[in-house]
């Protein structure tokens, strides 16, 4: 069942020259990402009494849409969750609110993606890219895996990350974007293999889907995904 963090944030960074309301899905990660700003809230923390059901955050929404022009909807991984109830609340904030939705996922459920994106439930896509998954056997380069993603995954994993990516650049949203994180651990190279993938992609499908490398921040130093509660 959908479950929400009860703080929702209103930020005006996300995506420039948007008021965005920066909402949380609560149902936990598949991954266990080197420096998750999320992890200690919504990872290694299981809902509880205090959690929003997909009502109650669709009342949320509802009540405060005048403030905002844009949903960002973030994890843990949203796109773990049920397909039907993900489109079921897609559709119910389509139906309460103009502005953008926008989906953020580390890409391994394509299928739902690619649903939401036909369906046009929502408007773009912010896609992680963490590793230049092209490039990196799961057997052969399971370290960086491990190191980076905190998993190793499987072939069909790998698989799936790369077609939402390239399922996003394909869509061409004029929000969406592919992006990575500048993690310590690795060199410039990998960073520049992602990005000239991207570019590959952009240009097969005819595309301009922005390729951003965001700098690294760590847990401690940085506001868990920023704080929660109605604040900016
Ligand atoms: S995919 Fe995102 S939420 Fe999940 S562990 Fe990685 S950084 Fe955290």
């Amino acid at each position: 069942m959908l479950a929400f963090y009860p703080g929702f944030v209103r930020t005006f960074d996300d995506l420039p020259g948007r008021v965005s309301l920066l909402i949380h899905s609560w149902n936990g990660c598949n991954m266990r990402c080197f420096g998750c700003h999320n992890y200690d809230k919504l990872i290694a923390v299981k809902p509880d009494a205090s959690r929003l059901t997909a009502a109650q955050a669709m009342e949320r929404i509802r009540s405060t849409a005048g403030l905002f022009d844009a949903l960002l909807v973030s994890g843990g991984e949203f796109l773990m969750n049920n397909a039907s109830e993900i489109a079921d609340f897609l559709h119910r904030v389509r139906s309460a609110f103009d502005g953008a939705v926008i989906v953020y996922t580390n890409g391994s459920y394509p299928r739902k993606l690619r649903m939401l994106l036909e369906w046009k439930l929502i408007d773009g896509v912010h896609i992680d890219m963490k590793l230049p998954y092209h490039l990196l056997d799961p057997d052969e380069d399971s370290d960086v895996y491990e190191a980076i993603i905190g998993t190793v995954p499987t072939r069909k994993m790998r698989r799936d990350m790369l077609e939402s990516v390239e399922a996003v650049i394909r869509h061409n949203g004029a929000a969406s974007q592919v992006r990575t994180v500048r993690y310590p651990l690795l060199s410039d190279e990998y960073f520049e293999q992602i990005r000239a993938y991207v570019h590959e992609l952009n240009d097969r499908h005819g595309s301009s889907v922005p390729y951003f490398l965001n700098p690294y921040h760590p847990p401690h130093t940085a506001q868990m995904h920023r704080p929660y509660g109605m604040e900016e």
